[in-house]
């Protein structure tokens, strides 16, 4: 996170606005605070208004489609499932993110708490009509998140509102002692053949991402290279994730000005 000033603010409105319209541009009002999160303000850009991020989020349904229609000619002993994580997979959750960055601040559990209550977050493109193919298709969808209990009623209430099917308590898998979701893919795997994992996140995927460094994600998914777009569908989240952790290396307690310094210490510049 780095923090701008407000005259620094100003001009990133400009840009973005420049970039998505020809007509007078509108400047909002400055934020009563110079703390805000620009990194974040224009991921969230990204994912609202970037026609590219749309097509990405198509580009990988459309692999789940192919993959799903390969996969369901072999026939196994155990019924055919699917693995889903919900957050920036199947629901759009970039209006928390311009939330708290317009106040300069970073996530916080009670302030999530209170955005996922609302039942308010948009889809991820693509993603209704897939699930409901799959499901068509007779294949159990199972959503893995680590959002938390107190979240299950929203949760069901936000994903039932857009149709996504198998959308109950049965299939809601949240996190419960761990953040890891290996031990409820090992407990959905002892009765259903999963057929394919769908992320943001290749926690989201396999185990082996999980709180490693920034270069042994990258062998790991070097690993995994004939994974993607085949068992793994993985869809674009340039705002939050595994991967800013391994940047900080896990360190949950920094400041924004100690996140600016790592930013710094560990980018190619010229
Ligand atoms: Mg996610």
């Amino acid at each position: 996170m780095r923090k701008i000033t407000v005259p620094s603010v100003l001009i990133l409105i400009l840009i973005i606005g420049g970039c998505t319209t020809t007509s007078k541009v509108t400047v909002a009002p400055a934020p009563t605070t110079d703390a805000i999160d620009a990194g974040k303000i224009l991921t969230a850009a990204f994912q609202q208004k970037a026609a590219e991020y749309r097509a990405l989020c198509y580009q990988a349904y459309n692999s789940a489609y192919r993959s799903l229609d390969i996969f369901l000619q072999e026939r196994t002993s155990k019924p055919p499932a699917i693995m889903t994580d919900i957050d920036e997979t199947v629901l759009d959750n970039s209006p928390y993110q311009v939330h708290q960055s317009l106040q300069g601040k970073d996530f916080e559990q009670e302030s999530w708490f209170e955005w996922t209550s609302r039942a308010e977050a948009d889809t991820v493109p693509g993603a209704v009509a897939f699930f409901n193919y799959a499901a068509s298709k007779g294949v159990t969808i199972f959503y893995v998140t680590n959002r938390e209990e107190r979240e299950r009623a929203a949760t069901l209430i936000n994903l039932k509102k857009y149709g996504f099917p198998n959308a109950d308590n049965a299939h809601l898998k949240l996190k419960t002692t761990t953040s890891s979701k290996v031990p409820r893919r090992d407990s959905i795997a002892a009765t259903y053949n999963i057929l394919m994992f769908v992320g943001d996140n290749l926690n989201d995927m396999d185990g082996g991402f999980e709180k490693k460094s920034t270069e042994a994600r990258f062998r790991e998914t070097n690993n995994h290279f004939s994974d993607f777009g085949n068992r793994f569908i993985v869809l674009p989240n340039p705002s939050y994730g595994e991967w800013e952790n391994a940047i900080y290396k896990y360190n949950f307690s920094l400041t924004p000005a100690q996140k600016d310094s790592v930013y710094r210490s560990i980018l190619k510049n010229y």
